[in-house]
């Protein structure tokens, strides 16, 4: 019994990450298999009336009836106990967030000392986050001009495929106030991180102007709460594996495989240019920067980049971000406390590589049905643009980068409802891009550190292969 006991305990914890992957495909196929045709049935009946099948394929895409399916799926047993666990899980994590935020932003720039090194680190985290997002949203640009994922689909797919709930597009003014919390308890409370860091930025910044003594009190205060809120996040991160088998059943249960099918080319070319930006641009970029291994650094960071994937936040996610930056790689915290929650609302290569390719899949399938529209060179450059906005506006939390994309849309002219194709096939994409926001962040946070020289090489870098190729928690 005792060896059982420490053999379990040496499973690392990205294997009982992987192991709750694997739980979550079998428990979410088998909820599909038994419950999903029965629980359609009885969402048409609640929402139309009918179970006619005519009508019924009409709204087939309908958020509506996504909706009710997902809700009676709570109702079921298995579907119940995902739910409850994927909801507890994502709590869990989110419950830590604003705290760590907070004081990590302020420990980060209270411990500069001098506005010099803060304005040389936000400088390095502007230029990565900047330059990272165009690479990413020229490859999607070139991907979907290339393959025309759109064009080949557009005569088949229905086009008039009902209304869906969007939001009203924000303009430059309100994008801006919308960083300016009037009210900081309640931005907290609202779980709004972009204002919630832009007074965590000024805090800091002021603590910067007062008495030395005040300065350290500030500076003492804060680093105990971050200390805590670590320690806390720990033992978050060790519920992962069951949390990533609740969320993953919980999409699998109402999604289904096949629901992937309709807009298979848009989505491979999606994954593919995340792939290309995931595996080769940004470990180029990491070794031409720093020449250390950039695949040692995402071993690393494998259970990170695994909950950005599950989770599908980037904001989730960062509690473990910056733990692990800190504790697997050596990043000081002086970096990692001021690059990552930035980058988890600002940057955003995926999401950014994301809303390129969707906006051109969408509008080169309008165009098969509507041969006046144009996709001119000027519209290809203002989805460019406004691609790289709405990276930086979306919240990193799920599906805010296909509800942000209503900007690009209203900008060029394309039809809202059109995006109700896109939410078909959003959740794994989104998995998908989250992970690859936060691989950008982990990257950038560790090539401003090396250059910074926050970083402790013998954590990762100075060790022999051996004693880090097994370690994740
Ligand atoms: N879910 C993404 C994130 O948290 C944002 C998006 O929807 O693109 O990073």
């Amino acid at each position: 019994m005792k060896r059982l006991i420490s053999f379990v305990r040496s499973i690392k914890l990205h294997w009982w990450i992987l192991l709750g992957m694997i739980a979550g495909v079998l428990w979410g196929t088998y909820l599909h298999e038994v419950y999903y045709d029965e629980l359609l049935a009885e969402a048409y009946l609640e929402v139309l009336g009918t179970v006619d099948p005519a009508e019924a394929d009409r709204v087939a895409e309908s958020q509506e009836i996504r909706d009710t399916v997902q809700k009676l799926f709570e109702a079921t047993p298995g579907g119940a106990a995902a739910d409850g666990i994927a909801e507890l899980f994502l709590a869990l994590l989110q419950m830590v967030v604003i705290p760590l935020v907070v004081a990590s932003l302020i420990c980060g720039v209270t411990r500069m000392k001098d506005f010099g090194r803060l304005r040389r680190l936000g400088g390095l985290t502007a230029v990565w986050y900047v330059t990272t997002s165009f690479f990413a949203i020229a490859l999607g640009l070139l991907l979907v001009n290339l393959f025309q994922p759109g064009a080949a689909v557009g005569d088949t797919l229905q086009l008039d495929i009902g209304e869906v709930d969007v939001p009203d597009p924000v303009g430059v003014w309100e994008m801006l106030l919308s960083l300016v919390p009037p009210n900081v308890v309640e931005a907290a409370a609202e779980f709004e991180l972009l204002p919630l860091i832009f007074f965590s930025l000024l805090f800091g910044v002021f603590t910067l102007r007062v008495d030395e003594k005040y300065r350290v009190t500030i500076y003492g205060f804060f680093e105990a709460i971050f200390e805590v809120m670590m320690k806390m996040t720990l033992f978050v991160i060790a519920l992962a594996p069951v949390g990533i088998a609740a969320l993953i059943a919980r999409l699998l249960a109402t999604t289904g495989p096949d629901v992937l099918w309709g807009v298979a080319g848009y989505a491979a070319i999606v994954a593919a240019a995340l792939a290309l930006h995931f595996f080769v641009t940004l470990p180029l970029l990491f070794w031409l920067l720093t020449r250390r291994n950039p695949y040692r650094l995402m071993h690393a960071m494998a259970a990170t980049l695994v909950t950005a994937f599950s989770t599908a936040s980037s904001a989730g996610t960062l509690a473990m971000t910056l733990e692990q930056t800190e504790h697997r790689v050596g990043v000081d915290n002086k970096v990692g406390g001021f690059v990552l929650p930035l980058g988890a609302t600002l940057n955003m290569d995926g999401t950014a590589l994301y809303e390129c390719i969707a906006v051109l899949f969408i509008a080169q399938l309008y165009m098969a049905a509507h041969p006046e529209f144009a996709l001119t060179f000027g519209t290809q450059l203002t989805v460019v643009v406004l691609a790289l906005m709405v990276s930086i506006g979306a919240a990193g939390i799920p599906h805010a980068g296909l509800v942000m994309m209503v900007i690009i849309f209203e900008a060029v002219g394309l039809p809202l409802e059109l995006i109700a194709l896109l939410w078909a096939v959003d959740r794994p994409l989104d998995m998908m891009r989250t992970m690859v926001n936060v691989w950008s962040d982990t990257v950038g946070a560790t090539v401003i550190a090396h250059h910074d020289g926050a970083i402790d090489e013998s954590v990762l870098f100075d060790r022999p292969d051996e004693a880090t190729a097994d370690g994740t928690a």
